[in-house]
């Protein structure tokens, strides 16, 4: 046992997490993110662009991958970015955008928040808070988080361990606020010859065994490459993800941000297909927005 109260070695360890974790027979919290229940039979798919570009762009975004049976809108307006030089979003322009989006769709609306401070702002436009990775240990970003009514996003670090993400959910839980999914978006492996990231697919059912949390899966960051999500995504249900993250754009050589993993409409249209398959051999459902049938 280490000074953290973690046992330090595989099928040892004891979570010093009170909140987080399942007990037994407990079942998967249900996360309500404007409306749409995360952590029920169904698996919600989050779509939209990385970073929010112009007012066309993501109502036709927002349009297309609720057409294709996505339930929540994803966009970033605060962007963090590895080079200062960057397109680091729009800021609080964006996010009006993503509302417009919203009120044109009825989508409701994921975006991220980067500094404690833009908190309250963002708070005012979105239905989810996300936590981008690299704030998941950001403790002042996660205790104004926990603070707020809102359901948060928490994306895993470039490289957390499991225990580490599951304790930054503790610091939200902890701060009163009981609205949290977990989001696995691949993390550093040794290779990144082919791959930006490696999607960590063994997260999904160990923390699904150690904690209520509902947990989406983004193989869109999680591979760095557009022809590699739609297997991913499919590999993400089939390992009993709650839902996915995929970034779709109206024309992805042109996005501003993340263009290499970003999917057009047609491949977006054609991962739910194949996702709905997945999810029928897997006991949930995807639902579709043709009115004429419900759901697969
Ligand atoms: C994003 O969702 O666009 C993003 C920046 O993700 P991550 O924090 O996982 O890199
Ligand atoms: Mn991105």
């Amino acid at each position: 046992m280490g000074a953290d109260g973690v046992g330090g070695s595989v099928g040892v360890a004891r979570p010093a997490f009170r909140l987080a974790s399942r007990e037994p027979g407990q079942a998967t919290s249900v996360v309500e993110i404007g409306g749409v229940a995360v952590g029920g039979g169904e698996v919600v798919v989050c779509a939209g662009p990385c970073s929010v570009e112009t007012e066309s762009q993501v109502l036709a975004t927002a349009r297309a991958v609720a057409a294709a049976g996505a339930r929540l809108l994803r966009g970033g307006a605060f962007k963090p970015r590895t080079s200062p030089y960057e397109f680091s979003g729009l800021g609080e322009e964006g996010l009006r955008l993503l509302a417009k989006a919203r009120a044109a769709t009825g989508l409701p609306v994921v975006t991220e928040v980067m500094a404690p401070q833009q908190v309250g702002a963002v708070a005012r436009y979105a239905d989810c808070l996300q936590i981008g990775a690299r704030n998941m240990q950001n403790y002042d970003l996660l205790r104004e988080v926990g603070r707020v009514r809102l359901p948060v996003l928490l994306k895993r670090g470039l490289a957390a361990t499991i225990q580490e993400w599951l304790m930054a959910a503790e610091y939200v839980l902890a701060g009163g606020n009981r609205q949290v999914v977990l989001c696995e978006r691949g993390i550093r492996g040794f290779d990144s010859t082919h791959t930006r990231f490696t999607l960590d697919l063994n997260a999904v059912p160990v923390v699904k065994a150690l904690s209520h949390l509902p947990v989406l899966v983004d193989p869109s960051h999680g591979t760095g490459r557009a022809d590699l999500v739609p297997a991913l995504a499919r590999a993400a249900v089939a390992a009993g993800a709650d839902g996915l993250l995929i970034e779709v754009h109206p024309d992805p050589a042109r996005a501003r941000s993340d263009a290499a993993q970003t999917l057009d409409f047609a491949a977006f249209d054609a991962l739910m297909t194949g996702v709905r398959r997945v999810a029928a051999a897997v006991d949930r459902h995807v639902v579709r927005q043709d009115p004429a049938q419900a759901t697969v």
